[in-house]
Protein backbone atom coordinates (compact mmCIF):
# COMPACT_ATOMS: atom_id res chain seq x y z
CA UNK A 1 0.00 0.00 0.00
CA UNK A 2 1.79 2.81 -1.07
CA UNK A 3 -1.12 5.46 -0.46
CA UNK A 4 -0.58 6.81 2.48
CA UNK A 5 -4.37 7.38 4.17
CA UNK A 6 -5.25 4.33 2.54
CA UNK A 7 -7.57 1.66 4.24
CA UNK A 8 -6.27 0.52 7.45
CA UNK A 9 -6.93 -2.65 9.63
CA UNK A 10 -8.37 -2.71 12.37
CA UNK A 11 -6.68 -5.23 15.06
CA UNK A 12 -4.33 -8.29 15.68
CA UNK A 13 -5.50 -10.61 17.70
CA UNK A 14 -3.36 -13.12 19.78
CA UNK A 15 -3.32 -16.07 22.44
CA UNK A 16 -1.38 -18.47 24.26
CA UNK A 17 -2.01 -21.36 26.03
CA UNK A 18 0.90 -23.10 27.55
CA UNK A 19 1.44 -24.04 31.30
CA UNK A 20 4.75 -23.86 32.40
CA UNK A 21 5.97 -21.13 29.88
CA UNK A 22 6.10 -17.14 29.95
CA UNK A 23 3.24 -16.18 28.05
CA UNK A 24 3.32 -12.52 28.17
CA UNK A 25 6.55 -13.23 26.35
CA UNK A 26 5.28 -14.90 23.96
CA UNK A 27 2.51 -13.19 23.60
CA UNK A 28 4.76 -10.13 23.07
CA UNK A 29 6.60 -11.76 20.15
CA UNK A 30 3.14 -12.78 18.71
CA UNK A 31 2.06 -8.98 18.68
CA UNK A 32 5.19 -7.92 17.11
CA UNK A 33 4.12 -9.87 14.19
CA UNK A 34 1.31 -8.63 13.83
CA UNK A 35 2.10 -4.79 14.33
CA UNK A 36 1.41 -4.34 10.77
CA UNK A 37 -1.83 -4.74 11.90
CA UNK A 38 -2.65 -1.86 14.16
CA UNK A 39 0.04 0.85 16.05
CA UNK A 40 -2.03 2.83 18.00
CA UNK A 41 -2.08 0.74 21.17
CA UNK A 42 -0.84 -2.81 22.61
CA UNK A 43 -2.10 -4.85 25.15
CA UNK A 44 -1.84 -8.23 26.68
CA UNK A 45 -3.65 -9.74 29.24
CA UNK A 46 -2.85 -13.01 31.95
CA UNK A 47 -4.39 -15.51 34.17
CA UNK A 48 -2.54 -17.84 36.56
CA UNK A 49 -5.54 -19.64 36.93
CA UNK A 50 -6.60 -17.45 39.94
CA UNK A 51 -7.06 -13.78 39.17
CA UNK A 52 -6.73 -11.79 35.66
CA UNK A 53 -4.08 -9.19 34.69
CA UNK A 54 -3.38 -6.90 31.93
CA UNK A 55 -1.03 -4.31 31.01
CA UNK A 56 -1.88 -1.50 27.96
CA UNK A 57 -0.39 1.11 26.85
CA UNK A 58 -0.56 3.79 23.54
CA UNK A 59 2.32 2.88 21.00
CA UNK A 60 3.87 0.52 19.09
CA UNK A 61 4.72 -3.17 20.45
CA UNK A 62 8.49 -2.13 21.46
CA UNK A 63 7.11 0.79 23.33
CA UNK A 64 4.11 -0.49 25.20
CA UNK A 65 5.98 -2.73 27.48
CA UNK A 66 9.26 -2.91 29.32
CA UNK A 67 10.72 -5.97 30.79
CA UNK A 68 8.52 -5.14 34.52
CA UNK A 69 5.28 -5.04 32.77
CA UNK A 70 6.01 -8.25 31.45
CA UNK A 71 7.20 -9.31 34.78
CA UNK A 72 3.88 -8.61 36.31
CA UNK A 73 1.81 -10.57 33.94
CA UNK A 74 1.52 -14.08 35.34
CA UNK A 75 -0.03 -16.94 34.39
CA UNK A 76 0.06 -19.99 32.18
CA UNK A 77 -2.68 -18.08 29.98
CA UNK A 78 -2.46 -14.35 27.88
CA UNK A 79 -4.24 -13.00 25.09
CA UNK A 80 -2.61 -9.72 23.46
CA UNK A 81 -3.95 -7.63 20.87
CA UNK A 82 -2.64 -4.42 18.64
CA UNK A 83 -5.09 -1.69 17.74
CA UNK A 84 -5.92 0.47 14.98
CA UNK A 85 -9.05 2.38 15.91
CA UNK A 86 -12.40 1.86 13.56
CA UNK A 87 -14.60 2.49 16.18
CA UNK A 88 -13.93 4.60 19.29
CA UNK A 89 -11.07 7.53 19.41
CA UNK A 90 -7.02 7.21 19.72
CA UNK A 91 -6.99 7.27 23.79
CA UNK A 92 -5.53 4.38 26.05
CA UNK A 93 -9.05 4.16 27.33
CA UNK A 94 -9.67 2.38 24.42
CA UNK A 95 -6.59 -0.03 24.03
CA UNK A 96 -7.40 -3.32 24.12
CA UNK A 97 -8.06 -6.19 25.37
CA UNK A 98 -10.72 -5.60 27.66
CA UNK A 99 -11.01 -6.64 30.55
CA UNK A 100 -15.01 -6.88 32.20
CA UNK A 101 -15.69 -8.01 35.61
CA UNK A 102 -19.06 -8.62 37.09
CA UNK A 103 -19.75 -10.14 40.44
CA UNK A 104 -16.69 -12.76 41.39
CA UNK A 105 -16.33 -13.48 37.14
CA UNK A 106 -13.77 -12.16 34.81
CA UNK A 107 -12.95 -12.14 31.03
CA UNK A 108 -10.64 -10.09 29.01
CA UNK A 109 -11.38 -10.13 25.21
CA UNK A 110 -8.88 -9.29 22.44
CA UNK A 111 -11.16 -8.45 18.98
CA UNK A 112 -10.41 -7.56 15.43
CA UNK A 113 -13.80 -6.54 13.26
CA UNK A 114 -16.51 -3.99 13.82
CA UNK A 115 -19.75 -4.84 14.84
CA UNK A 116 -22.34 -3.38 12.25
CA UNK A 117 -25.55 -3.01 14.85
CA UNK A 118 -22.52 -1.79 17.96
CA UNK A 119 -23.98 1.39 18.63
CA UNK A 120 -27.63 -0.36 19.03
CA UNK A 121 -26.00 -2.46 21.75
CA UNK A 122 -24.02 0.11 23.35
CA UNK A 123 -27.30 1.62 24.34
CA UNK A 124 -29.12 -1.23 25.68
CA UNK A 125 -26.04 -1.99 28.18
CA UNK A 126 -26.14 1.50 28.79
CA UNK A 127 -29.77 1.38 29.36
CA UNK A 128 -29.18 -1.38 31.61
CA UNK A 129 -26.61 0.07 33.91
CA UNK A 130 -23.62 -1.54 32.61
CA UNK A 131 -20.64 1.31 33.61
CA UNK A 132 -19.22 1.24 29.92
CA UNK A 133 -15.56 2.88 29.96
CA UNK A 134 -14.67 3.05 26.61
CA UNK A 135 -15.99 3.74 23.08
CA UNK A 136 -15.43 1.01 20.82
CA UNK A 137 -17.09 -2.32 20.11
CA UNK A 138 -14.75 -4.85 21.99
CA UNK A 139 -16.25 -3.65 25.16
CA UNK A 140 -19.10 -3.86 24.41
CA UNK A 141 -18.55 -6.82 22.94
CA UNK A 142 -16.91 -8.39 26.20
CA UNK A 143 -20.25 -7.19 28.19
CA UNK A 144 -22.60 -8.88 25.99
CA UNK A 145 -20.77 -12.25 26.56
CA UNK A 146 -20.55 -11.58 30.67
CA UNK A 147 -24.21 -10.87 30.77
CA UNK A 148 -25.62 -13.73 28.54
CA UNK A 149 -27.02 -16.51 29.91
CA UNK A 150 -25.91 -19.93 29.67
CA UNK A 151 -24.53 -23.09 31.56
CA UNK A 152 -20.93 -22.67 30.45
CA UNK A 153 -18.83 -20.41 28.64
CA UNK A 154 -19.41 -21.78 24.96
CA UNK A 155 -23.21 -21.47 25.86
CA UNK A 156 -22.81 -17.64 26.91
CA UNK A 157 -21.01 -16.86 23.61
CA UNK A 158 -23.11 -18.49 21.54
CA UNK A 159 -26.03 -16.95 22.91
CA UNK A 160 -24.46 -13.20 22.83
CA UNK A 161 -23.48 -14.56 18.60
CA UNK A 162 -26.92 -14.29 18.03
CA UNK A 163 -27.02 -10.56 18.94
CA UNK A 164 -24.10 -9.58 17.47
CA UNK A 165 -24.12 -8.43 13.42
CA UNK A 166 -20.81 -7.85 12.04
CA UNK A 167 -17.19 -8.84 11.59
CA UNK A 168 -15.12 -10.21 14.67
CA UNK A 169 -12.51 -12.77 15.54
CA UNK A 170 -12.35 -12.90 19.53
CA UNK A 171 -9.23 -14.16 21.15
CA UNK A 172 -11.78 -14.64 24.82
CA UNK A 173 -9.34 -15.00 28.08
CA UNK A 174 -11.40 -16.68 31.25
CA UNK A 175 -9.31 -17.64 34.55
CA UNK A 176 -9.25 -21.02 33.45
CA UNK A 177 -9.59 -20.98 29.65
CA UNK A 178 -8.10 -19.39 26.30
CA UNK A 179 -11.64 -18.83 23.34
CA UNK A 180 -11.31 -18.32 20.16
CA UNK A 181 -14.41 -17.40 18.55
CA UNK A 182 -15.24 -16.23 14.69
CA UNK A 183 -17.70 -15.17 13.29
CA UNK A 184 -20.29 -16.57 11.31
CA UNK A 185 -19.00 -15.29 8.17
CA UNK A 186 -15.54 -15.38 8.64
CA UNK A 187 -15.10 -12.11 7.70
CA UNK A 188 -11.53 -11.53 9.55
CA UNK A 189 -9.07 -14.26 9.87
CA UNK A 190 -7.75 -16.11 12.85
CA UNK A 191 -5.82 -19.21 13.24
CA UNK A 192 -4.92 -22.56 15.68
CA UNK A 193 -1.11 -23.58 16.15
CA UNK A 194 0.40 -25.97 18.07
CA UNK A 195 3.20 -25.05 20.72
CA UNK A 196 5.41 -27.36 22.36
CA UNK A 197 3.42 -27.95 25.38
CA UNK A 198 0.76 -25.41 24.41
CA UNK A 199 -1.51 -23.75 21.99
CA UNK A 200 -1.89 -20.52 20.18
CA UNK A 201 -4.53 -18.58 18.54
CA UNK A 202 -3.42 -15.84 15.96
CA UNK A 203 -5.11 -13.22 13.48
CA UNK A 204 -2.31 -14.68 11.35
CA UNK A 205 0.17 -17.69 10.68
CA UNK A 206 2.95 -15.39 10.52
CA UNK A 207 2.48 -14.85 14.36
CA UNK A 208 2.69 -18.91 14.47
CA UNK A 209 5.81 -18.86 12.72
CA UNK A 210 7.51 -16.38 14.84
CA UNK A 211 7.27 -17.94 18.09
CA UNK A 212 7.76 -21.58 16.61
CA UNK A 213 4.50 -22.70 16.96
CA UNK A 214 2.65 -24.87 14.07
CA UNK A 215 -0.08 -24.05 12.35
CA UNK A 216 -2.90 -26.50 12.50
CA UNK A 217 -5.72 -25.04 11.15
CA UNK A 218 -8.08 -22.12 10.75
CA UNK A 219 -11.11 -21.44 12.87
CA UNK A 220 -13.89 -22.09 11.20
CA UNK A 221 -16.67 -19.26 10.51
CA UNK A 222 -19.06 -19.69 13.56
CA UNK A 223 -16.96 -21.73 15.17
CA UNK A 224 -15.66 -21.64 19.02
CA UNK A 225 -13.26 -23.01 19.67
CA UNK A 226 -12.04 -23.50 24.43
CA UNK A 227 -8.57 -24.30 25.09
CA UNK A 228 -8.56 -25.66 28.57
CA UNK A 229 -6.50 -28.21 30.48
CA UNK A 230 -8.01 -30.73 29.12
CA UNK A 231 -6.86 -29.64 25.97
CA UNK A 232 -8.95 -28.43 22.64
CA UNK A 233 -12.59 -28.48 22.19
CA UNK A 234 -14.27 -27.51 18.89
CA UNK A 235 -17.57 -26.21 18.89
CA UNK A 236 -18.48 -25.80 14.96
CA UNK A 237 -21.30 -23.34 13.98
CA UNK A 238 -25.10 -24.87 14.69
CA UNK A 239 -26.32 -22.75 12.26
CA UNK A 240 -23.65 -24.34 10.11
CA UNK A 241 -24.59 -21.93 7.58
CA UNK A 242 -22.43 -22.57 4.15
CA UNK A 243 -21.85 -18.40 3.05
CA UNK A 244 -18.34 -17.19 3.93
CA UNK A 245 -17.46 -13.47 3.32
CA UNK A 246 -13.88 -13.50 4.19
CA UNK A 247 -12.53 -10.02 3.39
CA UNK A 248 -10.42 -10.14 -0.03
CA UNK A 249 -8.73 -6.76 1.46
CA UNK A 250 -6.66 -9.47 3.38
CA UNK A 251 -5.31 -11.19 0.34
CA UNK A 252 -4.63 -7.86 -1.70
CA UNK A 253 -2.68 -6.13 1.12
CA UNK A 254 -4.01 -6.24 4.63
CA UNK A 255 -2.64 -9.32 6.20
CA UNK A 256 1.29 -10.13 6.02
CA UNK A 257 2.72 -11.76 2.41
CA UNK A 258 4.33 -14.34 4.23
CA UNK A 259 1.32 -15.56 6.16
CA UNK A 260 -1.50 -18.01 4.53
CA UNK A 261 -4.98 -17.74 4.46
CA UNK A 262 -7.17 -20.21 2.86
CA UNK A 263 -4.66 -22.37 2.30
CA UNK A 264 -2.95 -19.71 0.08
CA UNK A 265 0.68 -18.30 0.89
CA UNK A 266 -0.43 -14.32 -0.13
CA UNK A 267 2.77 -13.73 -1.64
CA UNK A 268 2.02 -16.33 -3.93
CA UNK A 269 -1.36 -15.36 -4.72
CA UNK A 270 -0.22 -11.48 -5.08
CA UNK A 271 2.41 -12.57 -7.92
CA UNK A 272 -0.72 -14.08 -9.43
CA UNK A 273 -2.06 -10.62 -9.13
CA UNK A 274 0.31 -8.95 -10.65
CA UNK A 275 0.98 -11.61 -13.83
CA UNK A 276 -3.15 -11.58 -13.67
CA UNK A 277 -2.62 -7.34 -14.19
CA UNK A 278 -0.34 -8.00 -17.28
CA UNK A 279 -2.72 -9.73 -18.92
CA UNK A 280 -5.27 -7.58 -18.47
CA UNK A 281 -3.50 -3.92 -18.64
CA UNK A 282 -0.08 -4.54 -20.59
CA UNK A 283 2.26 -1.43 -21.17
CA UNK A 284 5.20 -0.59 -23.39
CA UNK A 285 8.15 0.04 -20.75
CA UNK A 286 11.12 -0.36 -19.19
CA UNK A 287 10.96 -1.04 -15.94
CA UNK A 288 8.59 -2.62 -12.74
CA UNK A 289 8.47 -0.58 -10.00
CA UNK A 290 6.38 -1.46 -6.46
CA UNK A 291 5.74 0.84 -4.09
CA UNK A 292 7.07 -0.31 -1.41
CA UNK A 293 6.91 -2.63 0.40
CA UNK A 294 3.09 -3.82 -0.12
CA UNK A 295 2.76 -3.87 -4.12
CA UNK A 296 6.32 -5.46 -3.79
CA UNK A 297 5.04 -9.02 -4.60
CA UNK A 298 2.24 -8.28 -7.79
CA UNK A 299 5.39 -6.20 -8.77
CA UNK A 300 7.50 -9.28 -8.93
CA UNK A 301 4.39 -10.98 -11.08
CA UNK A 302 3.90 -8.19 -13.38
CA UNK A 303 7.76 -8.36 -14.34
CA UNK A 304 7.91 -12.05 -14.42
CA UNK A 305 4.55 -12.46 -17.03
CA UNK A 306 5.96 -9.46 -18.78
CA UNK A 307 9.77 -9.61 -19.28
CA UNK A 308 9.75 -6.30 -18.69
CA UNK A 309 12.77 -6.11 -15.81
CA UNK A 310 11.73 -5.56 -11.73
CA UNK A 311 13.42 -2.49 -10.35
CA UNK A 312 13.50 -1.04 -6.84
CA UNK A 313 13.15 2.41 -7.51
CA UNK A 314 11.42 4.21 -4.62
CA UNK A 315 13.05 3.49 -1.51
CA UNK A 316 11.35 3.95 1.34
CA UNK A 317 12.33 5.03 5.01
CA UNK A 318 11.30 1.55 6.68
CA UNK A 319 12.02 3.33 10.62
CA UNK A 320 8.96 6.12 9.59
CA UNK A 321 6.99 2.99 10.12
CA UNK A 322 3.77 2.80 8.45
CA UNK A 323 2.66 6.14 8.53
CA UNK A 324 -1.07 5.69 6.67
CA UNK A 325 -1.76 3.90 10.16
CA UNK A 326 -1.67 6.86 12.20
CA UNK A 327 -5.06 8.07 12.50
CA UNK A 328 -4.48 11.86 12.35
CA UNK A 329 -4.81 13.38 8.69
CA UNK A 330 -2.03 16.05 9.10
CA UNK A 331 0.94 13.22 9.23
CA UNK A 332 -1.02 11.39 6.58
CA UNK A 333 0.01 13.73 4.35
CA UNK A 334 3.35 14.54 5.29
CA UNK A 335 3.71 10.88 5.17
CA UNK A 336 4.41 10.74 1.43
CA UNK A 337 7.72 13.50 1.66
CA UNK A 338 8.72 11.48 4.87
CA UNK A 339 8.36 8.06 3.27
CA UNK A 340 9.82 7.43 -0.20
CA UNK A 341 12.81 8.36 -1.93
CA UNK A 342 13.35 7.71 -5.20
CA UNK A 343 16.74 6.97 -7.02
CA UNK A 344 17.58 8.75 -10.38
CA UNK A 345 20.15 6.62 -11.39
CA UNK A 346 17.73 3.50 -12.01
CA UNK A 347 14.70 5.96 -13.14
CA UNK A 348 16.53 8.43 -15.49
CA UNK A 349 15.06 8.01 -19.48
CA UNK A 350 12.95 5.08 -18.15
CA UNK A 351 9.60 3.72 -19.11
CA UNK A 352 8.19 2.84 -15.51
CA UNK A 353 5.40 0.88 -14.50
CA UNK A 354 4.41 1.45 -11.02
CA UNK A 355 2.40 -0.77 -9.20
CA UNK A 356 0.62 -0.35 -6.27
CA UNK A 357 -2.33 -2.25 -4.40
CA UNK A 358 -5.31 0.36 -4.30
CA UNK A 359 -6.09 3.80 -4.90
CA UNK A 360 -7.74 5.10 -1.63
CA UNK A 361 -8.37 8.50 -2.06
CA UNK A 362 -5.84 9.11 -4.41
CA UNK A 363 -4.29 12.39 -2.99
CA UNK A 364 -1.10 10.73 -2.00
CA UNK A 365 -0.62 8.77 -5.80
CA UNK A 366 -0.31 12.29 -7.29
CA UNK A 367 3.14 13.03 -5.34
CA UNK A 368 4.55 9.56 -6.03
CA UNK A 369 4.43 10.05 -9.94
CA UNK A 370 5.44 13.30 -9.56
CA UNK A 371 8.32 11.74 -7.68
CA UNK A 372 9.33 9.42 -10.37
CA UNK A 373 9.17 12.09 -12.79
CA UNK A 374 11.02 14.49 -10.87
CA UNK A 375 13.92 11.64 -10.43
CA UNK A 376 14.26 11.05 -14.53
CA UNK A 377 11.56 8.57 -15.58
CA UNK A 378 10.38 9.33 -18.95
CA UNK A 379 6.80 7.95 -18.75
CA UNK A 380 5.01 6.43 -15.77
CA UNK A 381 2.39 3.83 -16.16
CA UNK A 382 0.19 2.88 -13.08
CA UNK A 383 -0.37 -0.42 -12.68
CA UNK A 384 -3.50 -1.53 -9.31
CA UNK A 385 -3.74 -4.93 -8.16
CA UNK A 386 -7.25 -4.61 -7.00
CA UNK A 387 -10.37 -3.31 -9.04
CA UNK A 388 -11.24 0.38 -8.05
CA UNK A 389 -12.39 1.01 -4.64
CA UNK A 390 -16.23 2.43 -4.84
CA UNK A 391 -17.98 1.64 -1.35
CA UNK A 392 -16.78 2.26 2.51
CA UNK A 393 -16.12 -0.29 4.94
CA UNK A 394 -18.27 -1.08 7.96
CA UNK A 395 -16.53 -4.56 8.98
CA UNK A 396 -13.57 -3.16 10.29
CA UNK A 397 -11.52 -1.64 8.01
CA UNK A 398 -10.91 2.33 8.25
CA UNK A 399 -10.96 2.82 4.14
CA UNK A 400 -12.77 6.76 4.24
CA UNK A 401 -16.29 7.63 3.37
CA UNK A 402 -18.06 7.00 0.18
CA UNK A 403 -17.44 10.77 -0.34
CA UNK A 404 -13.74 10.43 -0.02
CA UNK A 405 -13.61 7.40 -2.37
CA UNK A 406 -11.79 8.99 -5.33
CA UNK A 407 -13.11 5.88 -7.48
CA UNK A 408 -16.80 7.14 -6.39
CA UNK A 409 -16.89 9.88 -8.57
CA UNK A 410 -14.28 9.75 -11.10
CA UNK A 411 -14.20 7.14 -14.05
CA UNK A 412 -10.44 5.22 -14.27
CA UNK A 413 -9.44 7.63 -16.99
CA UNK A 414 -10.18 10.92 -15.07
CA UNK A 415 -8.14 8.97 -12.21
CA UNK A 416 -5.42 8.50 -14.25
CA UNK A 417 -5.63 12.15 -15.37
CA UNK A 418 -6.03 13.09 -11.79
CA UNK A 419 -2.48 11.70 -10.76
CA UNK A 420 -0.61 12.78 -13.85
CA UNK A 421 -0.26 9.22 -14.68
CA UNK A 422 0.46 8.52 -18.80
CA UNK A 423 -1.91 5.54 -18.17
CA UNK A 424 -3.97 3.71 -15.69
CA UNK A 425 -4.87 0.10 -15.24
CA UNK A 426 -6.83 -1.67 -12.64
CA UNK A 427 -6.85 -5.57 -12.29
CA UNK A 428 -10.96 -6.77 -12.95
CA UNK A 429 -12.53 -8.44 -10.15
CA UNK A 430 -12.62 -11.38 -12.22
CA UNK A 431 -8.76 -11.21 -12.92
CA UNK A 432 -8.51 -10.80 -8.87
CA UNK A 433 -10.51 -14.10 -8.52
CA UNK A 434 -8.27 -16.10 -11.05
CA UNK A 435 -5.39 -15.03 -9.41
CA UNK A 436 -6.83 -15.93 -5.60
CA UNK A 437 -7.65 -19.49 -7.10
CA UNK A 438 -11.21 -19.89 -4.83
CA UNK A 439 -14.91 -18.81 -5.18
CA UNK A 440 -15.97 -15.41 -4.56
CA UNK A 441 -18.89 -16.50 -3.21
CA UNK A 442 -16.58 -17.10 -0.07
CA UNK A 443 -15.23 -13.48 -0.03
CA UNK A 444 -16.74 -9.85 1.02
CA UNK A 445 -15.98 -7.35 -1.80
CA UNK A 446 -18.67 -5.10 -1.05
CA UNK A 447 -16.19 -2.11 -0.89
CA UNK A 448 -15.58 -2.99 -4.51
CA UNK A 449 -19.18 -4.14 -5.56
CA UNK A 450 -21.67 -2.41 -2.90
CA UNK A 451 -23.02 -5.59 -2.67
CA UNK A 452 -22.60 -6.02 1.64
CA UNK A 453 -22.73 -9.39 3.48
CA UNK A 454 -24.47 -8.15 6.71
CA UNK A 455 -27.05 -5.33 6.33
CA UNK A 456 -25.97 -2.09 6.67
CA UNK A 457 -28.16 0.10 8.34
CA UNK A 458 -28.53 3.46 7.18
CA UNK A 459 -27.52 5.79 9.94
CA UNK A 460 -23.64 3.69 10.01
CA UNK A 461 -23.09 6.01 6.61
CA UNK A 462 -24.01 9.02 8.54
CA UNK A 463 -21.95 8.22 11.77
CA UNK A 464 -18.99 7.78 9.68
CA UNK A 465 -19.32 10.84 7.56
CA UNK A 466 -19.84 13.34 10.89
CA UNK A 467 -16.43 11.00 12.20
CA UNK A 468 -14.85 12.58 9.25
CA UNK A 469 -15.99 16.01 9.56
CA UNK A 470 -14.72 16.14 13.29
CA UNK A 471 -10.99 15.09 12.08
CA UNK A 472 -11.39 17.75 9.47
CA UNK A 473 -12.87 20.28 12.06
CA UNK A 474 -10.10 19.47 14.08
CA UNK A 475 -7.34 19.91 11.72
CA UNK A 476 -9.02 23.20 10.34
S1 LIG B 1 -15.89 -4.06 2.59
FE1 LIG B 1 -13.84 -4.36 1.70
S2 LIG B 1 -12.37 -3.96 3.36
FE2 LIG B 1 -14.43 -4.25 4.29
S3 LIG B 1 -14.52 -6.43 4.85
FE3 LIG B 1 -15.42 -6.24 2.80
S4 LIG B 1 -13.69 -6.55 1.38
FE4 LIG B 1 -12.83 -6.15 3.40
Amino acid sequence: MGEIGGPREACGVFGVFAPGEDVARLTFFGLYALQHRGQESAGIATSDGRSLSIHRRMGLVSSAFTEDDLQRLPGHIAIGHTRYSTTGSSVPVNAGPFLVRQGDEAIAVSHNGNLVNGEELRQELLAAGVPLESTTDTEVLAWMILRSPGRDWVERIRSAMSRMVGAYSLAILTRESLIAVRDPLGIRPLCLGRLDGGWVIASETCALATIGAEFVREIEPGEIVVIDERGVSAHPDPAMQAEQAMCVFEFIYFARPDSAIMGQRLHVVRQRMGAELWREHPADADLVVPLPDSAVPAAIGYSLASGIPYAEALIKNRYIGRTFIQPDQRLREQGVKLKFNALPEVLEGKRVVLIDDTIVRGTTSRPIVELLRQNGAREVHMRVHSPPIRWPCYLGVDMATRDELIAAHLSVEEIGRAIGADSIGYLSLDGLFRAIGLPRERFCAACLTGRYPVPVPPERLLRRRSRTQELAGARS
